[in-house]
């Protein structure tokens, strides 16, 4: 990616500077002459948006853009920073939206439904339409509508749906007979409910491959 080239060359204008090069003169000024020149480009930037060459605006952007890579490389940042801050800022949003979700009303206690176990992240409650003798969902409390979701953030809290679960089937006398643990991803698998669950089922013998 261009980006990543043009970086590679403020590193190296920076770990060898050469007379004739703008960074290295730049770099070799401070950090101040760096930020002060981040502020001209942003006025630089404001100036042309105000004015009516979309080619302006984009000349102007682009220095700020480069300027910034200069302050990166004196931060000791790389794009990969940036971009990881912009995809956790993004992934936060959609778990965000919460509105009209089934569990996250009955986590809120907005919905009353057959809760049998709950803790800090985690809740567990008797699937309303159930399809062996156990049949429990295990959830988590925050909203993640798909197992495509889970972020490396979430590890744990995998972990503990899973214990939760065996905490259940170990209670409710399965554990040893068996139990099966399935989560649904998307319409092919028959996922309905889009905030991401455990179905703890047994007290039956299970068949395999599932239909
Ligand atoms: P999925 O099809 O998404 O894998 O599983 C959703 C499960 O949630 C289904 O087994 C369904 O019976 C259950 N379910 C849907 N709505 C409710 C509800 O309001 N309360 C409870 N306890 N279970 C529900
Ligand atoms: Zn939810």
């Amino acid at each position: 990616m261009i980006l990543d080239d043009i970086y590679g060359v403020i590193l190296e204008r920076r770990r060898n500077p050469s007379p004739d090069s703008y960074v290295s003169a730049l770099t070799t000024k401070g950090k101040d002459a760096i930020l002060k020149k981040i502020g001209e480009e942003a006025a630089e930037v404001i100036i042309a948006s105000k004015g009516l060459d979309k080619q302006q605006v984009i000349h102007e952007m682009a220095d700020l853009w480069f300027h910034c890579m200069v302050l990166m490389a004196e931060e000791g940042l790389s794009h990969s920073d940036i971009l990881k801050e912009l995809e956790d800022r993004f992934n936060k949003k959609k778990e965000q939206d919460t509105s009209g979700c089934i569990f996250c009303n009955i986590i809120s206690k907005e919905t009353p439904a057959g809760i049998i176990y709950e803790d800090e992240n985690v809740m567990a409650l008797e699937d309303i339409n159930p399809q062996a003798p156990l049949h429990v969902l295990v959830i988590p409390k925050k909203h993640i509508p798909t197992s495509l979701g889970l972020t490396n953030r979430d590890n744990e809290l995998i972990g503990q749906l899973f214990q939760a679960a065996n905490k259940i089937a170990t209670e409710r006398g399965v554990a040893e007979r068996g139990f099966r643990l399935v989560m649904n991803t998307n319409p092919e698998a028959g996922q309905s409910v889009y905030h991401i669950h455990l179905h703890l089922l047994g007290g039956r013998p299970m068949h395999w491959p599932p239909g």
